[in-house]
């Protein structure tokens, strides 16, 4: 517990140092903490120390993690993940009465002590039988890549009668190592292909969709019925300085934007460049080992 609280100093001063040096809001900035491969015990922890966003990348994992957090925080009067997707005062399947936006924000960087709701994000590669486990927990999707798992997602929140917020996930490691050419992977990434895209970049194959795939899966998304366009989702490329990635997701997010003006969310930064997502635009950056500490195996 104290390690969690210390470590959460530095990121939150680090968070509000980067919004100062961009001459941003450090309320506008939302942390979420990345608790895959770390036990609930410390996802509780840290929602007593006033985060309120996780973040995991495989269900199998972040099924049971969620339903044992939720037990454990029930005591403290805490709604399951099915309740709190919407704004109380406001009837089912009200525009808008998903769940707290803007409003959730500023909790984010903490009122330390006060235990509300958690709210999860799902930022793993996601297959299509996992889609609808994965909407029974997480209340953001933030790796959506194709087509057909708009379909998937949308049908699965529906069955639910659930709201699933939902970002594009921007493959930004083609332009980011313009020597490596599209492999056939990528070629099948177009909106209603099934394959999930082959990064280019260390050949790791870490998924997004091409920045000119966005528009299009980004139309789909917000006509599917059960689904909110939240924005969109990105790793910086490996080997790479990351700041010219984050400024060209800003550009894929300045023209989702344009047609989806509600469409605000940029999650993009980790650990070892917030500074730099911060910089270029980033509303939710995605912190797991500054927060937990080294992980062991899996990435
Ligand atoms: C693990 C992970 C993170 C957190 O990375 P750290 O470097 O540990 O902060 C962020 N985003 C995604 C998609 C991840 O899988």
């Amino acid at each position: 517990m104290e390690g969690l609280r210390s470590r959460l100093t530095v990121v939150r001063d680090r968070l509000v140092t980067a919004a100062r040096t961009a001459e941003r809001d450090p309320d506008a900035l939302t942390l979420i903490a990345v608790s895959k491969t770390w036990p609930f015990e410390d996802v509780v922890a840290l929602c007593s120390l006033g985060v309120r966003h996780f973040a995991e990348n495989r269900e199998q994992e972040a099924g049971p993690k969620a339903a044992a957090v939720h037990a454990a925080l029930a005591g403290a009067g805490v709604p399951a993940p099915g309740d709190q997707i919407r704004r109380p005062g406001l009837p089912d399947g009200t525009p808008g009465a998903w769940f707290p936006s803007r409003a959730d924000g500023p909790a984010t960087l903490g009122s330390p002590g006060v235990l509300d709701v958690p709210v999860w994000h799902y930022v793993g590669q996601l297959q299509r039988n996992k889609a609808r486990a994965v909407t029974g927990w997480a209340h953001y999707v933030q790796s959506v890549d194709r087509a057909r798992l708009v379909e998937t997602l949308s049908r699965a929140a529906t069955e639910r009668g659930y709201i699933t917020a939902v970002c594009i996930q921007v493959n930004l490691d083609q332009e980011a190592s313009p020597g490596v050419r599209p492999g056939p992977g990528v070629q099948k990434s177009l909106p209603g292909g099934e394959n999930a895209p082959v990064a280019g970049a260390g050949g790791a194959a870490r998924g997004g969709a091409l920045p000119r795939d966005v528009p299009a899966l980004a139309e789909l998304v917000a006509r599917a019925e059960g689904l909110v366009l939240a924005g969109v989702m990105a790793v910086a490329p490996r080997g790479v300085p990351p700041r010219p990635a984050f400024a060209r997701l800003r550009e894929v997010s300045e023209r989702l934007r344009s047609d989806f003006p509600a469409a605000t969310m940029v999650s993009a930064g980790m650990s070892s460049d917030l500074e730099d997502a911060v910089a270029e635009g980033a509303t939710h950056l995605r912190i797991g080992t500054a927060l937990f500490g080294e992980r062991h195996g899996v990435p």
